[in-house]
């Protein structure tokens, strides 16, 4: 490892130094991150045949907190090859056994919760409170969720035998690593597949973590597979003969470059992809909870969110009314060191990200837009972005097409229902929207007329293992929870 690694203190000593003005009760959950982290392969911690290892930093603080190895070609080959091995016996376990390992997971992940939470905080830079109360509860859940269907797979589609697809590749993003792992997993294994799964290069502590997570759960080795790396390990994954499926969240950049080379091999794919949904608030809204709406549609997980509502479309009649409600709404945000209990807004995922986040906030002043940024002091180390609001925000200005995935909201306003629902729709994409409105029978016309997947009514970031999320155009195909979700992981017979 390097002279410049490793954490100046533990992170018990941080947490209670940063608590103890607040909250006496010291944290003492140590993280357990190893100095460096093998693939996970055929069940064993497998040195990558590549020789390579690449640092996994900490944006809280720009330290590095591990080393990670490298797969290539050969790596993610033998991935493949322990799956395929994997499957046969895995496929014909009873349901009900293949629901115990899941059950079993799901439990060992809630014992280790706090651990596991403190591990994504500081790799990924979300607020503890996040990863505390969303990240990790909300992975255990999909495993819960999953685990109950493992036996009544019969029940799923009624008339037909569910089959399983074989051997599934995998591809997360970083800003819901465990979430967007337990997503990917629980329904596959659930149906009797095998899996060969590659994390985000910034952010796959979490995921190595697991495959002890799943080692004390006495899975059979290979049928899940961890292969750590660049966008060519995703690229390999994508690519393997051996593939009957491919999971992919992340941008449509990348989404599209697979749907490209996996035309025409009758592989299975469902791509979750990126996002710009518009969050409508109606004059006759319970203002107050849709101001709460707002920031949290926007500022959780500093807004690296796929669904993030990031613009904001107001009736023009309350625009000015609810523009100085989330002005000082927005000042009690605290933003700063994602380890402090009180944080709500945390550290930046990488640096390229703040890059990304600094020029698009820029080209929204330089086209004309009215920038209004929370004024706060950020810490002198790591990666931070000051929460920041756009208002007379038009539809051609790139902050109002782009996706930013950072704490950045654009304004729009409209006059009719009608107008809401056309700029609401005149974007790329179509993964989520919000609505907020006293009146029922108005959310229920609008939320018909939304080309979204998911619609939230009087609610924003609503989640559940039970309910179907996907999106439609440029946000991809396929859904992930719920039934819908699950059955993209089986033949139909
Ligand atoms: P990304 O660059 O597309 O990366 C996503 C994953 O794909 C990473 O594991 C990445 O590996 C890998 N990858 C990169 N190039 C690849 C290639 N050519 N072939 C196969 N895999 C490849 O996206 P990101 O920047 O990590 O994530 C942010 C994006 O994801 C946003 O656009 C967001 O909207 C979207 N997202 C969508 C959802 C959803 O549910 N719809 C959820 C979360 C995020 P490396 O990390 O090594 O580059
Ligand atoms: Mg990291």
């Amino acid at each position: 490892m390097s002279a410049k690694t490793k954490k100046a203190k533990p992170v018990r000593d941080l947490l209670f130094g940063n608590l103890w003005e607040y909250d006496p009760a010291p944290e003492t959950a140590e993280p357990h991150i190893s100095e460096r982290y093998q693939l996970f392969i055929g069940g064993k911690f497998t040195a990558p045949r590549s020789k390579k290892f690449f640092p996994s930093f900490s944006p809280r603080d720009g330290s590095t907190l591990a080393e990670m190895a490298h797969a290539n070609d050969a790596d993610v080959d033998a991935a493949y090859q322990a799956a395929a091995a994997a499957f046969p016996a895995w496929s014909k376990l009873p349901g009900a056994e293949r629901g115990k390992y899941l059950y079993r997971i799901a439990r060992l992940l809630q014992d280790r919760a706090r651990e596991f939470a403190v591990a994504e905080t500081l790799d990924g830079g979300k607020p503890i409170k996040e990863a505390r109360d969303f990240d990790v509860p909300m992975a255990a859940a999909h495993f819960f969720y999953h685990a109950g269907w493992a036996d009544k797979l019969s029940y799923a589609a009624p008339g037909k035998t569910l089959a399983p697809l074989g051997v599934v590749g995998q591809i997360i993003p970083w800003n819901f690593p465990l979430l967007m792992l337990a997503w990917k997993l629980a329904p596959a294994l659930a149906c009797g597949n095998t899996v060969v799964l590659k994390p985000a290069e910034t952010t796959s502590i979490t995921c190595m973590k697991f495959a002890t997570l799943l080692l004390e759960a006495g899975l059979p080795p290979g049928v899940v597979n961890f292969v750590t790396g660049a966008k060519e390990t995703g690229a390999a994954v994508v690519q393997h003969p051996l593939a009957k499926k491919i999971a992919f969240t992340g941008s449509t950049a990348v989404g599209k470059w697979i749907q490209h080379t996996l035309a025409g091999t009758g592989k299975r794919l469902t791509l979750e992809l990126g996002g710009k949904a518009a969050n409508i608030i109606m004059e006759d809204a319970p203002l107050d909870q849709a101001v709460e709406g707002i920031i949290n549609g926007i500022f959780f997980n500093q807004g690296h969110v796929c669904c993030a509502g990031s613009r904001l479309l107001v009736q023009e009649s309350i625009a000015d009314q609810v523009l100085a409600k989330i002005k000082i709404r927005m000042r009690s945000l605290r933003v700063g060191d994602p380890l402090d209990k009180n944080t709500d807004i945390g550290a930046i995922n990488s640096s390229q990200q703040l890059d990304k986040i600094t020029e698009l906030v820029a080209s929204g002043s330089a086209e004309g837009a009215q920038m209004h940024q929370l004024e706060c002091a950020l810490p002198s180390q790591g990666w931070y972005f000051r929460p920041t609001i756009f208002s007379g925000v038009t539809l051609s200005q790139r902050i109002a097409r782009e996706e930013i995935f950072g704490p950045v909201l654009s304004i729009l306003t409209f006059r009719t229902p009608e107008e809401a629902i056309e700029k609401a729709n005149n974007t790329a994409y179509g993964l989520s929207a919000g609505i907020w409105s006293e009146k029922g029978s108005r959310i229920l016309r609008m939320s018909t007329q939304l080309k979204a997947g998911v619609v939230w009514a009087n609610t924003y970031n609503a989640f559940d293992p039970t309910s179907p999320f996907g999106g439609y155009k440029e946000s991809g195909f396929g859904r992930e929870g719920g039934k819908q979700g699950m059955l993209d992981y089986a033949e139909l017979l």
